[in-house]
């Protein structure tokens, strides 16, 4: 299914990258949340955490990995950050491919917890 992150896959759409390699994208979300808010997908057109396969764990352990090294580049580590996934209605979930949104600079109002 095309979807706007696909196009901003295919570089049909822009986007303001943070990183990028063969399988994983990361780039500001364009209406920030935070401070800090960047989207990190995968290549892999996954429409929600539902249909992770469990040969998408490897990838979606890079997600993480990337998700780390962002928020250090970005000089959120220390301070600290959420790693979010929506996924499904209730959820809000707008996009049908997967994504984690990392968000922070930032003192996060509570959400649970
Ligand atoms: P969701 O609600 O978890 O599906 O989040 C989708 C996110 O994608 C929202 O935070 C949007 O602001 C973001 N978004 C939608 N279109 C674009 C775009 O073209 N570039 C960057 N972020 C986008």
């Amino acid at each position: 299914m095309e979807t706007i992150f696909s196009k901003i896959i295919e570089g049909s759409i822009p986007c303001n990258k943070v990183f990028e390699n063969e399988r994983i994208l990361a780039f500001y979300d364009i209406e920030p949340a935070a401070p800090v808010h960047v989207l990190i997908i995968p290549k892999k057109p996954i429409p929600s955490m539902n249909e992770v396969a469990p040969e998408d764990l490897p990838l979606i352990g890079e997600m993480h990995s990337v998700a780390q090294q962002i928020a250090k580049e970005l000089g959120i580590a220390e301070t600290g950050y959420r790693l979010i996934n929506n996924c499904g209605p209730d959820s809000g979930q707008a996009v049908q491919h997967l994504h984690y949104h990392l968000v922070g600079g930032a003192k996060l109002g509570a959400l649970i917890g």
